[in-house]
């Protein structure tokens, strides 16, 4: 969308606040005293030192981030996982009661969760049989209600990215804000649509910490869109979000991309071993391609075989009463020793 103007579909009482002002946003220059934010100045209850508030803008964080994601800093938010930018966003743009989103079943639940919360309606036009986007569908959905469309790519529960042309209409024709959840985006790389962000001003693409890089007991999650998004999130965050443990923590990960690298790789030739694997079993019907870290399989007898596994201490996720997914279990992809646990497990289910 050329002419999109972000004043629009920003909520009038949004636009209109004053963000708060925290100790550490009012003061940013160097002092060796601090008596400013009621802080504990003899220290921590542990044996680290937590005793101060984190900077809330993470500053020298997001300038690490921004380097390997390849995007200027002032394009990044940081969040308590990509779950605080998905509830910031609709609360951001959606009045309650009011306004709408569109999302795409069978697909991430949090859209609709954090949607929910905020009394925000929500529009399902259901990805086709293939799980494509039905773009005709799509943008025959929007009213003039409608704030957000979130595309997940690829796509959870069934691992495939979606059609970057698709996507590129539903960007040129709607007038809201793009959403593309690129939680597994590190297995697929080159198919981020980070790229086009400057083309697009309402793009949004979120990505996380939680999937390659193993870290989601930390809770980081990134947000890239235009400087003009960003602030927008910044301004109504809350102030401290993201903890000095989580940004030490995440800031030396970065130092080192050899797990990633070696991860990545890895995960991706289970993948591909754990299909074949699959696909040779009488138990299974059909094993969906993925661009993730899971599969989508869909199973003669999903539902006994899900207490079976669970029963023989293997759990994995039911998605059998999800649309277009009858019958199916999403497996995320293990070691090598727990894929193999998987199969030799299926193999003993008797019919
Ligand atoms: C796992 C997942 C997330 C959650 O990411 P966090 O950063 O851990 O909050 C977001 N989107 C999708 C599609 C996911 O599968």
């Amino acid at each position: 969308m050329k002419n999109f103007n972000l004043e629009k579909i920003v909520r009038e009482n949004i636009r209109n606040m004053k963000p708060y002002a925290s100790a550490r946003s009012e003061f940013d220059g160097k002092a060796n005293v601090f008596l400013d934010a009621n802080e504990n100045s003899f220290g921590s209850a542990t044996i680290e030192l937590y005793n101060r508030y984190p900077d809330p803008l993470q500053k020298k964080l997001r300038q690490k981030i921004a380097v390997i994601k390849k995007v200027k800093d002032s394009q990044l938010f940081l969040g308590n996982g990509s779950d605080e930018p998905i509830d910031l966003l609709i609360r951001a743009s959606c009045d309650p009661g009011v306004h709408n989103i569109i999302i795409m079943p069978p697909t991430y639940g949090m859209y609709e969760v954090a949607a929910a919360i905020n009394n925000v309606e929500i529009k399902k036009v259901d990805l086709t049989t293939a799980f494509e986007i039905d773009t005709e569908k799509v943008l025959t959905a929007v009213d003039e209600k409608t704030r957000i469309i979130f595309i997940c790519s690829p796509n959870n529960p069934t691992g495939n990215v979606m059609n970057q042309n698709a996507i590129k209409e539903i960007l040129n024709n709607f007038n809201g804000l793009v959403v593309v959840d690129e939680a597994y985006i590190d297995f697929a790389l080159d198919k981020t649509i980070v790229g086009e962000l400057s083309a697009y001003p309402n793009l949004v693409v979120l990505q996380t910490f939680s999937k390659a890089w193993g870290l989601a007991a930390l809770r980081l999650g990134l947000c890239v869109a235009s400087e003009e998004i960003i602030d927008l999130l910044n301004k109504i965050k809350s102030p401290y979000n993201i903890n000095t443990a989580t940004a030490c923590l995440v800031s030396e990960a970065l130092d080192d991309d050899s797990f990633i690298k070696k991860t990545v790789s890895n995960i991706i030739s289970e993948r591909k071993n754990l299909a074949l694997k699959l696909s040779q079993l009488e138990q299974v019907e059909k094993v969906f391609e993925s661009d993730a870290n899971f599969l989508l399989v869909k199973m003669n007898q999903a539902e006994e075989l899900y207490r079976y596994l669970m029963e023989c201490g293997i759990i994995v996720r039911n998605r059998s009463h999800e649309k277009h997914c009858e019958g199916c279990l999403r497996i995320t992809i293990g070691t090598k020793e727990e894929n193999e646990k998987l199969i030799n497990t299926i193999k003993e289910f008797k019919k």
